[in-house]
Parts: C-alpha cells; sequence; structure tokens
C-alpha cells in the first residue's frame, strides 16, 4: 500500500495513541529511547520494566505501520511521541489487572489494548487524527520559517 494522504503517519500515531490510552505510556518512551536515540535495549528494559522482547517487538510493529519504511518509522515516532505523551490521556489503569476508566469493566491486562482497539476505535482515531494534523501544522510553520 502507497503512503496516500498520509495513510503510514495515521496508522503508526493510531498505534501509539492506541498504547498511550491503554496506559503503556513507559513502553512508548523506552520505544522512543530506543528507536530514536539508539540507547542499549538492555538498559532500557531495566528502566522502563519491560522485556527487551517486548520494545523489539513494539518497534518492528511501528514499522510494519510505516511500510516497512524504517527511516518514515523513525521520524514519526521522533516527531510525535512528546505529542501524544502529553495530549492524550490514559484511561486504562492497573498493572495486574486492568481497568478501563471509559465502560469501568476490569479486563485482563494481555487483552486491555485489544479492548480498547475494540471498543473504542473511534476515540482513537480522533486522537490520532488531532495528533496528525498538529504534525502538518509543525511541518506548514516550519516551512513558513525556511522560507523567510
Ligand atoms: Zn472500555
Amino acid at each position: 500500500m502507497d503512503n496516500i494522504d498520509g495513510h503510514f503517519e495515521f496508522e503508526v500515531i493510531r498505534y501509539l495513541v492506541l498504547k498511550k490510552m491503554a496506559g503503556d505510556e513507559l513502553l512508548l518512551r523506552a520505544t522512543y529511547d530506543y528507536m530514536v536515540h539508539d540507547l542499549n535495549i538492555r538498559d532500557l528494559a531495566d528502566l522502563y520494566g519491560y522485556s527487551r522482547t517486548v520494545i523489539r517487538a513494539t518497534k518492528q510493529r511501528i514499522i510494519e505501520k510505516s511500510g516497512g519504511d524504517r527511516r518514515l518509522a523513525k521520524e514519526i515516532v521522533a516527531r510525535t511521541t512528546r505529542e501524544i505523551i502529553r495530549h492524550v490521556p490514559r484511561y486504562g489503569v492497573g498493572r495486574l489487572y486492568g481497568l478501563c476508566t471509559l465502560c469501568r469493566m476490569y479486563i485482563d491486562n494481555d487483552h486491555i489494548v485489544d479492548h480498547f482497539d475494540k471498543y473504542h476505535s473511534d476515540l482513537i482515531n480522533a486522537y490520532a487524527r488531532m495528533i496528525l494534523e498538529m504534525l502538518r501544522r509543525n511541518d506548514k510553520n516550519a516551512k513558513v520559517v525556511r522560507q523567510t
């Protein structure tokens, strides 16, 4: 599939938004440090409390969502992670059992991301569009700065 109308950007952003909503902010930070700053994955696993396998799998998933374009994947992560952490609320809480605060339902932690994807897809899409628009606005401002 081609990157028509920012299709890949949207897919990556949607994936990151979903993680933030479900409560995986630390995984977003770990992935950011791994992909953008090339930090040692062993150190990141210790620091953030996620296994190396999970951090690697998250990076791999992001690359897939970018249509296999590693450079694009890194750029999107670099440019949107902070904004997503800042602007997208966390609706999933708990470590052992997850609670979705939107529907007041307890969910097994292994399924909480799937729960958000399945039942709160519209909200995820709305936040993903908002972040994509912020990205576009920054692009436009950057162009204006370069022209002057
Ligand atoms: Zn829910």
